[in-house]
């Protein structure tokens, strides 16, 4: 056979409807998918998360070569060694990809010259993100998500938004529900392309995440039956006896190609309007898929290459050895979900923003330090979800850019939105003295720390004249300084 092109697919465009394959031809393509040991082996990564990976792009593989495509998944140094081991077979073949989704691949694969096609792994361009961004004053998400549901006509009656509100968080902020039935996980058994990228990367994997299109769509089918109902109004909660609480758990599958966001978006509005869910569960879900995902990816390439090196606030501490070894803190809250990563790789955004980046922020830990940590431990952490989400709202490290105020809070928000305080040897209410909540201490203490930036932003003015009211603030700085000592050593 005489191939003409060789379609290199990423291991986040497992999907035959996008990017280059959506044109492809079994007579005249040869598709190449590259494990790159650079990328297996080039950091610490999460194995749960190498596992979904590998297994994901491994079965999109075998299932490409059952329909009749000729197919090469090779094993390479890199994904260009790889290219080249395709072109030493085929010939001097042009090679095609959809525009990659992180800078480093985008400019390796340009270097090699590999012409791309338009990413539509999202619903909104990088051109069309960037003409809405360039008209912006401040880049206001919920600007960009209600222009969203106008342009893609979602959940939208004659002009109006559904349900005449644009926005249901207030109804959306419970905390964890007490004596509440949760429904059971779903599971994905393992098969044998699974067992054996397990063996290889010497790893027992959950039973969490899928790993083929159909395990994805039944992740998806498991949400609208049992979860979208009483997605919304848990959405922010932490609760003890439920690690994903009514979430969706499909960021994994969104983000490495399994699934679509029009289908996922498509299938929820379906249910809306059979009178399945209410709206302000639909709206919330829909505000992350339309809103949220695109807004960040958008960002990302907005914003630059050079935008996850800021540091703004000037935060050099070296990653906690908490993050690394939940045993190394006796902060409940922050053991429990550091625990829940290290099982699964996943906890929900909430986790993620105030109590992983909250601490982070607070403690003045480096930005790319926990940035890095972040990108190797989630599952779903693609360059371009990592770094907006990172630098700009996790740890404020970009002077405001993207969000008017850092998400900082003390141990009153988690005392409400978690169910850990209780058992906990920190008191939430304390900031100073030896029991003193962390996160309580160390919320004042950055904020006496930034006053002088904080003071000028209307939306933080408030929060920092506070401190004036603190007459223990000489105390508290004391007490912030033995935390931050015991956090760094692991004892806190
Ligand atoms: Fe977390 Fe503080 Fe509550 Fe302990 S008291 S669980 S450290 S918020």
């Amino acid at each position: 056979m005489t191939f003409s092109r060789i379609l290199y697919v990423p291991f986040d465009h497992l999907n035959e409807n996008f990017g280059s394959l959506k044109n492809a031809n079994p007579k005249t393509d040869v598709i190449a998918l590259i494990e790159s040991q650079r990328m297996l082996t080039g950091r610490p990564w999460h194995k749960e998360r190498l596992f979904f990976l590998v297994s994901s792009t491994r079965h999109f593989a075998e299932g490409l070569k059952s329909k009749g495509f000729t197919v090469r998944y090779l094993k390479a140094a890199t994904t260009i060694d790889g290219l080249k081991a395709v072109r030493a077979e085929f010939g001097e073949l042009p090679v095609e990809c959809a525009e990659p989704s992180s800078f480093r691949q985008f400019n390796d694969l340009s270097a090699f010259g590999v012409q791309f096609v338009e990413n539509d792994f999202f619903l909104t361009s990088r051109s069309l993100f960037t003409s809405w961004a360039e008209k912006q004053k401040s880049y206001l998400m919920e600007n960009f998500y209600r222009g969203q549901r106008q342009r893609l006509n979602i959940l939208m009656k004659d002009g109006k938004p559904v349900g005449e509100r644009w926005n249901y968080d207030a109804e959306n902020r419970l905390p964890p529900p007490k004596n509440y039935e949760w429904p059971e996980y779903l599971e994905h058994d393992r098969d044998d392309i699974d067992l054996e990228v397990a063996k290889e990367l010497g790893h027992i994997p959950t039973k969490t995440w899928a790993t083929t299109r159909e395990g994805a769509l039944r992740q998806l089918e498991n949400f609208i039956k049992n979860h979208l109902n009483g997605f919304g109004p848990y959405e922010d909660a932490i609760a003890k006896d439920n690690w994903a609480l009514h979430h969706s758990l499909l960021s994994p599958y969104l983000n490495n190609g399994l699934l679509h966001a029009s289908e996922v978006v498509e299938r929820v509005v379906k249910a809306f309007d059979q009178g399945k869910a209410p709206i302000e569960s639909v709206e919330a879900f829909v505000r992350q898929v339309i809103g949220w995902r695109e807004y960040i990816n958008g960002m990302y390439w907005f914003l630059g290459e050079e935008y996850r090196n800021q540091n703004h606030l000037g935060a050099n501490r070296n990653l906690l050895p908490l993050f690394s070894d939940s045993t190394k803190t006796e902060m409940n809250c922050v053991k429990s979900v550091v625990a829940d990563v290290e099982v699964r790789a996943w906890a929900h955004h909430i986790p993620r923003l105030m109590v992983l980046s909250n601490l982070a922020l607070i403690t003045g830990v480096n930005p790319q330090e926990f940035l890095d940590w972040m990108r190797e431990q989630f599952i779903d952490a693609a360059d371009w979800v990592m770094v907006p989400n990172i630098i700009g709202m996790g740890v404020h490290a970009d002077g405001g850019k993207m969000m008017t105020k850092p998400y900082a809070a003390g141990g009153a928000y988690l005392n409400r939105m978690t169910q850990s305080c209780k058992g906990c040897k920190y008191d939430p209410k304390l900031r100073v003295g030896e029991n003193a909540c962390p996160f309580t201490t160390l919320y004042w203490d950055f904020l006496d720390r930034h006053k002088d930036v904080f003071v000028k932003n209307h939306r933080m003015s408030q929060q920092v004249n506070g401190l004036k009211r603190l007459s223990d603030l000489p105390e508290l700085k004391v007490r912030a300084q033995e935390v931050l000592e015991g956090l760094s050593a692991g004892t806190v």
